[in-house]
Protein backbone atom coordinates (compact mmCIF):
# COMPACT_ATOMS: atom_id res chain seq x y z
CA UNK A 1 0.00 0.00 0.00
CA UNK A 2 1.16 3.64 -0.89
CA UNK A 3 2.26 5.61 1.85
CA UNK A 4 -0.16 8.25 2.96
CA UNK A 5 0.67 11.81 3.52
CA UNK A 6 -1.18 12.05 6.88
CA UNK A 7 1.05 14.08 9.35
CA UNK A 8 3.11 16.91 9.56
CA UNK A 9 5.65 16.56 12.17
CA UNK A 10 8.10 19.80 11.85
CA UNK A 11 6.05 22.96 11.79
CA UNK A 12 6.94 26.00 13.70
CA UNK A 13 5.03 29.08 15.18
CA UNK A 14 5.82 32.53 15.35
CA UNK A 15 7.39 32.08 18.76
CA UNK A 16 10.68 30.59 16.62
CA UNK A 17 12.33 33.50 16.30
CA UNK A 18 13.44 32.89 12.40
CA UNK A 19 9.51 32.53 12.32
CA UNK A 20 8.08 35.60 13.76
CA UNK A 21 5.36 35.50 11.83
CA UNK A 22 2.11 36.54 13.59
CA UNK A 23 -0.14 35.01 11.47
CA UNK A 24 2.35 31.06 12.52
CA UNK A 25 -0.09 30.30 15.29
CA UNK A 26 -2.00 27.16 16.41
CA UNK A 27 -5.08 28.00 14.88
CA UNK A 28 -3.73 28.65 11.33
CA UNK A 29 -1.95 25.71 11.72
CA UNK A 30 -5.11 23.11 12.84
CA UNK A 31 -6.49 25.24 10.02
CA UNK A 32 -3.43 23.78 8.01
CA UNK A 33 -4.16 20.54 8.75
CA UNK A 34 -8.12 20.33 8.27
CA UNK A 35 -7.18 21.53 4.67
CA UNK A 36 -4.67 19.34 3.86
CA UNK A 37 -6.44 15.74 5.91
CA UNK A 38 -3.77 15.44 8.46
CA UNK A 39 -4.33 13.59 11.39
CA UNK A 40 -0.92 14.90 13.09
CA UNK A 41 0.26 17.83 13.09
CA UNK A 42 3.25 19.10 15.45
CA UNK A 43 4.81 21.90 16.39
CA UNK A 44 8.69 21.89 17.14
CA UNK A 45 10.08 25.37 17.61
CA UNK A 46 13.72 25.46 18.53
CA UNK A 47 15.06 24.66 21.49
CA UNK A 48 17.37 24.22 23.70
CA UNK A 49 16.71 23.07 27.62
CA UNK A 50 17.99 25.63 29.56
CA UNK A 51 18.70 23.09 32.39
CA UNK A 52 21.58 21.98 29.61
CA UNK A 53 24.81 23.17 30.11
CA UNK A 54 26.50 25.10 26.96
CA UNK A 55 30.01 26.70 26.65
CA UNK A 56 27.99 28.47 23.45
CA UNK A 57 25.18 30.68 23.10
CA UNK A 58 22.65 28.63 21.79
CA UNK A 59 19.75 29.61 19.33
CA UNK A 60 16.34 28.33 20.42
CA UNK A 61 13.51 29.80 22.88
CA UNK A 62 13.28 29.12 26.55
CA UNK A 63 11.22 26.37 28.82
CA UNK A 64 8.98 28.47 29.30
CA UNK A 65 8.19 30.19 26.36
CA UNK A 66 8.23 26.90 24.03
CA UNK A 67 5.13 25.57 26.46
CA UNK A 68 2.92 28.66 26.84
CA UNK A 69 0.47 28.19 23.75
CA UNK A 70 -1.06 26.44 26.46
CA UNK A 71 -3.51 23.86 25.30
CA UNK A 72 -3.75 23.48 21.51
CA UNK A 73 -6.91 23.81 19.77
CA UNK A 74 -8.07 20.39 18.77
CA UNK A 75 -10.45 19.51 16.27
CA UNK A 76 -12.79 16.21 15.67
CA UNK A 77 -10.01 13.76 14.05
CA UNK A 78 -6.75 15.79 14.28
CA UNK A 79 -3.99 15.37 16.71
CA UNK A 80 -1.84 18.67 17.23
CA UNK A 81 0.69 17.88 19.43
CA UNK A 82 4.18 20.02 21.48
CA UNK A 83 7.14 19.01 20.33
CA UNK A 84 10.69 20.40 19.89
CA UNK A 85 13.51 20.76 17.23
CA UNK A 86 16.99 20.47 19.13
CA UNK A 87 20.37 20.96 18.20
CA UNK A 88 23.79 19.75 19.23
CA UNK A 89 26.68 22.46 20.03
CA UNK A 90 30.01 22.69 18.49
CA UNK A 91 31.60 20.75 21.53
CA UNK A 92 29.02 17.98 20.82
CA UNK A 93 26.34 18.81 24.23
CA UNK A 94 22.82 17.62 23.38
CA UNK A 95 20.42 20.55 24.16
CA UNK A 96 17.80 17.71 25.46
CA UNK A 97 18.00 14.80 27.72
CA UNK A 98 15.32 11.76 28.93
CA UNK A 99 14.16 14.19 31.29
CA UNK A 100 12.92 16.99 29.01
CA UNK A 101 11.56 14.00 26.63
CA UNK A 102 8.86 13.75 28.63
CA UNK A 103 7.79 17.40 28.42
CA UNK A 104 6.94 16.92 24.95
CA UNK A 105 4.94 14.61 22.85
CA UNK A 106 8.21 14.58 20.26
CA UNK A 107 11.78 15.90 19.79
CA UNK A 108 13.44 16.80 16.35
CA UNK A 109 17.16 16.61 16.79
CA UNK A 110 19.20 18.30 14.60
CA UNK A 111 22.70 16.76 13.54
CA UNK A 112 23.00 18.81 10.44
CA UNK A 113 22.74 22.68 11.32
CA UNK A 114 26.40 23.80 10.76
CA UNK A 115 24.85 27.23 9.82
CA UNK A 116 24.96 28.76 13.14
CA UNK A 117 28.38 29.99 13.64
CA UNK A 118 29.08 30.06 17.46
CA UNK A 119 26.31 27.59 18.66
CA UNK A 120 26.51 24.73 16.07
CA UNK A 121 30.06 25.44 14.00
CA UNK A 122 32.89 27.92 14.16
CA UNK A 123 31.74 28.52 10.86
CA UNK A 124 34.99 28.52 9.24
CA UNK A 125 35.00 24.47 9.14
CA UNK A 126 36.39 22.69 5.90
CA UNK A 127 34.14 20.02 3.80
CA UNK A 128 36.37 17.61 5.78
CA UNK A 129 35.79 18.63 9.09
CA UNK A 130 31.74 18.95 8.08
CA UNK A 131 31.58 15.54 7.10
CA UNK A 132 33.20 14.62 10.26
CA UNK A 133 30.98 16.65 12.09
CA UNK A 134 28.03 14.65 10.27
CA UNK A 135 28.94 11.59 11.23
CA UNK A 136 29.95 12.04 15.15
CA UNK A 137 26.76 14.16 15.64
CA UNK A 138 24.82 11.00 14.17
CA UNK A 139 27.06 9.15 16.44
CA UNK A 140 26.27 11.40 19.54
CA UNK A 141 22.31 10.92 19.07
CA UNK A 142 22.84 7.23 18.36
CA UNK A 143 25.24 6.49 21.76
CA UNK A 144 22.48 9.47 23.92
CA UNK A 145 20.22 7.94 26.80
CA UNK A 146 17.07 8.81 24.64
CA UNK A 147 13.50 7.37 24.48
CA UNK A 148 13.95 6.81 20.62
CA UNK A 149 9.79 6.35 20.08
CA UNK A 150 9.70 10.05 20.28
CA UNK A 151 12.69 11.19 18.34
CA UNK A 152 13.44 11.92 14.87
CA UNK A 153 16.51 12.78 13.01
CA UNK A 154 15.67 15.68 11.03
CA UNK A 155 16.65 16.70 7.75
CA UNK A 156 19.42 14.41 7.33
CA UNK A 157 19.85 16.04 3.95
CA UNK A 158 19.94 20.16 3.76
CA UNK A 159 22.01 22.50 2.17
CA UNK A 160 22.76 23.73 6.00
CA UNK A 161 25.55 21.10 6.06
CA UNK A 162 27.38 22.99 3.32
CA UNK A 163 26.61 25.93 4.83
CA UNK A 164 26.13 26.62 0.94
CA UNK A 165 24.78 24.41 -2.48
CA UNK A 166 28.09 23.59 -3.35
CA UNK A 167 30.01 22.70 -0.32
CA UNK A 168 26.19 20.72 0.57
CA UNK A 169 26.95 17.96 -2.09
CA UNK A 170 30.48 17.53 -1.63
CA UNK A 171 29.64 16.95 1.98
CA UNK A 172 26.97 14.22 1.51
CA UNK A 173 29.09 12.87 -1.16
CA UNK A 174 32.15 12.61 0.75
CA UNK A 175 30.21 10.48 3.55
CA UNK A 176 30.98 6.90 2.50
CA UNK A 177 27.92 4.44 1.74
CA UNK A 178 29.27 2.11 4.38
CA UNK A 179 28.99 4.84 7.10
CA UNK A 180 25.47 5.73 5.99
CA UNK A 181 25.11 2.21 6.42
CA UNK A 182 26.06 2.17 9.62
CA UNK A 183 24.40 5.27 11.26
CA UNK A 184 21.06 4.66 9.57
CA UNK A 185 20.95 0.66 10.92
CA UNK A 186 22.10 2.19 14.61
CA UNK A 187 18.72 4.49 13.85
CA UNK A 188 16.38 1.48 12.49
CA UNK A 189 17.71 -0.40 15.65
CA UNK A 190 16.72 1.84 18.10
CA UNK A 191 13.58 2.87 16.30
CA UNK A 192 13.83 6.66 15.78
CA UNK A 193 12.24 8.27 13.13
CA UNK A 194 14.39 9.68 9.66
CA UNK A 195 12.67 12.91 8.62
CA UNK A 196 11.93 13.69 4.99
CA UNK A 197 12.04 17.38 5.42
CA UNK A 198 10.00 19.33 2.06
CA UNK A 199 12.28 22.41 2.70
CA UNK A 200 15.33 20.75 2.00
CA UNK A 201 13.80 18.72 -1.23
CA UNK A 202 13.11 21.31 -3.43
CA UNK A 203 15.26 23.90 -5.22
CA UNK A 204 14.35 27.21 -7.02
CA UNK A 205 13.48 27.76 -10.33
CA UNK A 206 12.98 31.00 -11.90
CA UNK A 207 9.94 29.64 -13.67
CA UNK A 208 8.02 27.68 -10.90
CA UNK A 209 9.18 29.11 -8.50
CA UNK A 210 10.10 26.24 -6.60
CA UNK A 211 10.53 22.64 -7.54
CA UNK A 212 11.10 19.43 -5.84
CA UNK A 213 14.58 17.57 -6.72
CA UNK A 214 14.81 14.52 -8.39
CA UNK A 215 17.44 11.53 -8.28
CA UNK A 216 18.13 12.92 -12.01
CA UNK A 217 18.64 16.38 -11.08
CA UNK A 218 20.54 15.62 -7.59
CA UNK A 219 21.36 11.98 -6.95
CA UNK A 220 23.53 12.96 -3.89
CA UNK A 221 20.33 13.92 -2.05
CA UNK A 222 18.45 10.93 -2.88
CA UNK A 223 21.71 8.72 -1.45
CA UNK A 224 21.18 8.76 2.21
CA UNK A 225 17.37 8.19 1.84
CA UNK A 226 17.98 5.13 -0.28
CA UNK A 227 20.62 3.14 2.43
CA UNK A 228 18.01 4.19 5.47
CA UNK A 229 15.62 2.43 3.54
CA UNK A 230 17.68 -0.69 2.88
CA UNK A 231 18.80 -0.54 7.00
CA UNK A 232 15.01 -0.53 7.52
CA UNK A 233 14.49 3.02 9.19
CA UNK A 234 10.89 4.54 9.21
CA UNK A 235 10.24 8.07 7.67
CA UNK A 236 8.09 10.92 8.44
CA UNK A 237 7.43 14.00 6.64
CA UNK A 238 8.01 17.85 8.20
CA UNK A 239 7.25 20.70 6.55
CA UNK A 240 9.61 23.17 8.43
CA UNK A 241 7.14 25.92 7.57
CA UNK A 242 7.76 28.63 9.12
CA UNK A 243 4.60 31.20 7.31
CA UNK A 244 1.72 30.20 6.09
CA UNK A 245 2.68 30.54 2.79
CA UNK A 246 4.93 27.56 2.63
CA UNK A 247 1.74 25.25 3.16
CA UNK A 248 0.01 25.25 -0.44
CA UNK A 249 3.60 23.52 -1.23
CA UNK A 250 3.51 21.10 1.43
CA UNK A 251 1.10 18.29 0.06
CA UNK A 252 1.77 18.17 -3.89
CA UNK A 253 5.98 17.89 -2.70
CA UNK A 254 5.11 15.35 0.07
CA UNK A 255 3.11 13.62 -2.90
CA UNK A 256 5.92 14.06 -5.45
CA UNK A 257 8.46 12.56 -2.97
CA UNK A 258 6.47 9.69 -2.16
CA UNK A 259 6.26 8.75 -5.71
CA UNK A 260 10.23 9.26 -6.47
CA UNK A 261 11.19 7.56 -3.09
CA UNK A 262 8.58 4.57 -3.70
CA UNK A 263 7.61 4.79 -0.40
CA UNK A 264 4.90 2.28 1.35
CA UNK A 265 2.52 2.55 4.38
CA UNK A 266 4.90 -0.17 6.00
CA UNK A 267 7.70 2.53 5.42
CA UNK A 268 6.32 5.28 7.84
CA UNK A 269 7.25 6.46 11.32
CA UNK A 270 4.19 6.66 13.56
CA UNK A 271 3.98 7.99 17.31
CA UNK A 272 2.06 6.08 19.11
ZN1 LIG B 1 16.23 22.64 11.25
ZN1 LIG C 1 12.89 23.47 11.66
Amino acid sequence: MRYIFDHDFHVHTQLSPCSSNPEQNPTRILQYAKENNLKTVITTDHYWDERIHSETDPYGIDNQTIHSWGPYPQEDGIRMLLGAEADIDLNGVLGINRQTCEEFDFIHISATHMHMDGFTCRGDESVEERIEMYINRFDIILNADLPFHKIGFTHPVTDLIGPDYINFVKVLDGIPDSEFRRLFKGAAERGMGIEINISSMRADDEVKKYVVLTPQMNPSVYRPYRIAKEMGCKFYFGSDAHRPRSFPFVKPFAEELIDIMGLEESDKFTLS
